[in-house]
């Protein structure tokens, strides 16, 4: 089987500390494998998309070198593949309408939505995808398996929301999918969505890729690296350096002297040495890139 990896970024603000480890670690990988590396725009809720968002992330990754193949997917140009699976979701009776807010769920952690047995009269409903009582468990490459009773944990989850927009959840397993990705690295903060996927991935009768979760980073508040809690976006001016640092949180012991080198010497360098089981199970971040 020949790896195809990928990098999805959501286009809500520029690239930063945080995405710039998990795009190198999705890239080291591919490359490492002698792999295909695609990048795909998750640009599902366009009022989100932040103006010049896309060039500045695709900008960025030219800057540090990391050079994709083909054509960028972009999720706003895939409705009709997503609404072909949601036809096929239908014809297999595994959706049903519901009317239910998310107040109604939010509210009351016991409330139970009785959509599926009495259908709603509304015309305007999400579409929920209906979970057997059923143990799923899948492996992940760093972290290790993970095992979810998806009825349960999660409960019966939307795969098309009121205002017609396709749920993250359905669109990233189609294009995944189109996409022939073989290999999925990506933030832990994905870890305890992935269980969804694969379950959508089943009743689609699509491959299940391998899955790496990379340690998301940790600010010095307890925080993830986010736009949300305003990470810094990166200096490009000091690419060389980030880069560096990027490969260290890593876990891959880099040579001295070694930040100053130009990002195609350190990548040349990197894709040679990429060892994954030496990436570490935690991340600290210090105040610099926070
Ligand atoms: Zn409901």
């Amino acid at each position: 089987m020949s790896y195809v990896g990928r990098f999805a970024p959501t286009p809500s603000g520029p690239l930063h500390f945080g995405s710039l480890v998990s795009a190198l670690a999705s890239y080291l990988d591919a490359r490492a494998n002698k792999g295909r590396w695609l990048v795909r725009i998750e640009d599902l809720d366009p009022p989100r998309t932040a103006p010049g968002s896309i060039d500045a992330i695709l900008s960025c990754l030219h800057t540090f070198g990391l050079h994709w193949d083909g054509d960028v997917m972009l999720q706003s140009e895939r409705q009709s593949a997503y609404l072909n699976a949601l036809e096929i979701l239908q014809s297999q009776k595994l959706i049903y309408a519901c009317s239910c807010s998310r107040a109604q769920f939010q509210s009351n952690p016991q409330y139970l939505c009785t959509c599926l047995a009495h259908p709603p009269a509304d015309k305007i409903t999400a579409m929920r995808i209906a979970l057997p009582q059923q143990e799923i468990t899948v492996g992940d490459v760093i972290l290790g398996p993970q095992t979810q009773q998806l009825a349960l944990d999660v409960g019966d989850f939307v795969v098309q929301r009121k205002d017609r927009l396709f749920a993250y959840q359905l669109a990233v397993v189609v294009d995944d999918a189109a996409q022939g990705i073989t290999h999925i690295v990506r933030g832990s903060d994905l870890y305890d969505q992935t269980p969804r996927q694969v379950w959508l991935q089943q009743c689609l009768g699509f491959p299940q890729p391998v899955y790496a979760h990379i340690p998301i980073i940790i600010n010095n508040h307890g925080q993830k690296l986010s736009k949300q809690n305003l990470a810094q976006p990166l200096n490009l001016a000091h690419a060389p350096s980030l880069l560096s640092e990027a490969l260290e949180r890593l876990g891959q012991a880099t040579p001295c002297n070694f930040r100053q080198a130009p990002v195609t010497e350190q990548l040349a360098w990197a894709v040679e040495q990429w060892d994954i089981s030496a990436v570490p199970p935690r991340m600290q971040d210090p105040m610099a890139f926070v």
